[in-house]
């Protein structure tokens, strides 16, 4: 009896990986499919797909060791802050690894030749699979014949005549074969990954660049509320270098949803700032650099200046229109330091 052979595929839940899944489950390959959580993308699409076309997900968190890569990618951003050929790499380095540990025969992907101008022109291919560690076990299936034969085609445990000859944009050819495999239900290509829409990238660049060592948890709340960032040379007390950006962030919630995750966000060392008893935004103050703030003698029991707190108490009046007429010596905050 043949060894069955086994294939990692990177499902998205575009129509493009759900094809490349499909064409392979027709020859009878067994196909696992993966899938990574960044703070741009995640596992919302590729569930619902992987249910569709009763594949296995294996869901991978790559939060962490996608930040070196945003912050200073080795080949360049696309049209916004997306660093796609540096992205694709990660991302099939983790899956080559796990082909290797676990006996997997190839890895594929949904890339169609051409198909998106930074990351499938036929050179970016190329260099995804040099820095990625997979040369010769990287499988293409939609644009397969236009590419040079794989490992596992040359072996035969892949029909390459079953495989595809696509390329460019246009989608006609997809839609015509999920067609031919009764797809009915697959997401519009349009507003997957959030490194791409340009409010975001926006938003994104000044955390940045004000926050050069941000987290995770700071990428998080960059499409939440309206955000500030105070000047370093005149809210610390201390002397810094400034190359380090602003000193402290105000992110004030735009309506109640949003003030309600500001709270459940908040952690160790954060300030909330509610207003006490009139109608108001939720403000969350966070240090950009928690140890140039501890331990100084001109700030109060919650760690701010008299002008930081000045400032976003303003702010706070500032975007509150129902309290408008209201002055800032009439009205009362609740402060609370998380610790
Ligand atoms: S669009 Fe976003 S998720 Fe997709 S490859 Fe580019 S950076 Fe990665």
């Amino acid at each position: 009896m043949s060894k069955q052979v086994k294939a990692l595929v990177l499902l998205s839940g575009g129509l493009d990986s759900i094809l490349a899944v499909k064409l392979l489950l027709e020859q009878g390959i067994e196909v696992t499919a993966i899938n990574f959580r960044t703070n741009f993308c995640g596992p919302s699409k590729a569930r619902p797909a992987a249910e569709m076309l009763g594949v296995k997900l294996r869901e991978i968190n790559i939060r962490q060791e996608f930040l070196p890569i945003l912050k200073n990618p080795k080949h360049g951003y696309g049209a916004g802050l997306n660093p796609c050929i540096d992205c694709h790499a990660l991302m099939l380095k983790k899956a080559g690894q796990i082909m290797r540990e676990e006996g997997f025969d190839f890895v594929a992907t949904g890339e169609v030749l051409g198909e998106r101008p930074m990351s499938q022109h036929k050179q970016a291919l190329e260099i995804v699979e040099k820095d990625a560690d997979v040369v010769g076990y990287l499988l293409r299936p939609l644009s397969a014949k236009l590419l040079a034969p794989t490992l596992a085609e040359q072996e035969g445990l892949v029909d390459r005549a079953k495989l595809l000859a696509i390329s460019g944009r246009s989608r006609k050819s997809q839609m015509a074969l999920a067609k031919q495999f009764g797809i009915k239900e697959y997401p519009t290509p349009a507003g997957g990954c959030a490194l791409t829409q340009k409010d975001f990238a926006g938003r994104l660049k000044e955390l940045m660049l004000n926050k050069p060592d941000f987290t995770p948890e700071d990428v998080d709340l960059v499409a939440v509320g309206r955000h500030i960032w105070i000047d370093s040379s005149t809210s610390l007390d201390v002397s810094r270098d400034k190359s380090l950006g602003a000193s402290t962030q105000i992110i004030l919630g735009r309506n109640q949803e949003e003030n309600e995750i500001l709270v459940r966000v908040a952690k160790n060392g954060d300030i909330l700032i509610v207003p006490d008893g009139w109608p108001g935004p939720t403000a969350l103050v966070r240090f950009c650099h928690p140890e140039l703030v501890s331990g100084s003698k001109s700030r109060n029991e919650f760690g701010m200046t008299e002008g930081e707190l000045k400032q976003a108490q303003e702010l706070i009046l500032k975007f509150s229109p129902k309290a408008k007429n209201l002055k800032l010596e009439e009205i009362r905050f609740k402060i609370d330091r998380v610790d």
